[in-house]
């Protein structure tokens, strides 16, 4: 009789896969301790959570239970398109972002910044503020439909997928620990792509689908064209010298940074320790 050669001698196969989902758990789990042991995002999150659970509340005596269910299973199934608009549409667009003081600021600290500098851990939070056109376009339907309460449920709506699935997939892309499961490797392998490769491709933090589906999926270099402004975003000499604030602004930001080491991620709480060595990847 023949066994898989992953299976101990004599174990069912469905003991074999129960095993295999128990291991994923476990390395889910480590994984995640690893990332929340940092302490930006650790706060981040809290602040975050704090937040959903205020505005969840608020929700619950205004709105009918139903109704919450199905705006923020819709609002769930929404994101991964969402996501990659505001990627792909709002922050690479560099035109739009050119022709004052307050846009540049703005685009340097929601992703030039972050692509000029890849490594710089300060710089891949997202800030929250790039969500208030998404917040407003559910928000102002939602009310309209539902009353004032519902604008608590379209934020709660756009944090759950923004905090606890971007923002932790994308720090766990940019952070140096080796990470266990395979969805944080080929994701943060991804994403890499898209910052070191090719800024017209892998568009999608959390899932390529919709760069499946709009063909701007390239899992590997070979599939796209190095392209020469994965780091400018197309801000080059010739367009500084008509618009000079995104350089003004980054020199800025830069040197207000100056102080901090390269790369600070910042473990606490004895976070450390049990990462078993898996710093530093
Ligand atoms: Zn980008
Ligand atoms: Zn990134």
């Amino acid at each position: 009789m023949q066994t898989r050669p992953d299976l101990p001698l004599g174990l069912p196969p469905s003991v074999g896969a129960a095993g295999s989902i128990w291991g994923r758990y476990r390395n889910a789990k480590s994984d995640l301790a690893l990332l929340l042991a940092i302490v930006p995002l650790r706060r981040a999150l809290t602040g975050y959570a704090v937040t959903v659970l205020v505005c969840l509340t608020i929700a619950t005596m205004m709105l009918p239970p139903l109704v919450i269910v199905a705006c923020l299973g819709g609002m769930m199934l929404a994101f991964p398109p969402v996501e990659y608009g505001l990627h792909r549409y709002v922050l690479h667009n560099m035109r739009s972002f050119l022709r004052s003081r307050v846009s540049a600021r703005f685009w340097v600290r929601v992703h030039y910044g972050h692509h000029r500098d890849p490594a710089r851990a300060d710089m891949v939070l997202a800030n929250p503020l790039t969500l208030t056109p998404v917040f407003l376009a559910f928000a102002i339907p939602f009310v309209a439909l539902f009353g004032p309460g519902a604008a608590f449920l379209a934020l709660a709506g756009i944090l759950i997928p923004f905090a606890f699935i971007y923002e932790v997939v994308h720090y766990a892309a940019h952070v140096p620990a080796r990470f266990r499961t395979r969805y944080f490797q080929r994701r943060r392998r991804i994403h890499m792509l898209h910052h070191h490769h090719s800024d017209r491709t892998n568009f999608g933090i959390s899932t390529s689908l919709v760069d499946r589906v709009v063909g701007t999926f390239a899992p590997r270099a070979a599939d796209a064209a190095r392209s020469a402004t994965v780091y400018s975003l197309g801000y080059d000499a010739e367009v500084a010298a008509a618009w000079p604030w995104v350089g003004l602004e980054h020199a800025r930001a830069m040197a207000g940074r100056a102080e901090r080491p390269s790369n600070p991620v910042v473990f606490g709480g004895g976070g450390q320790s049990e990462t078993n060595g898996r710093l530093g990847a």
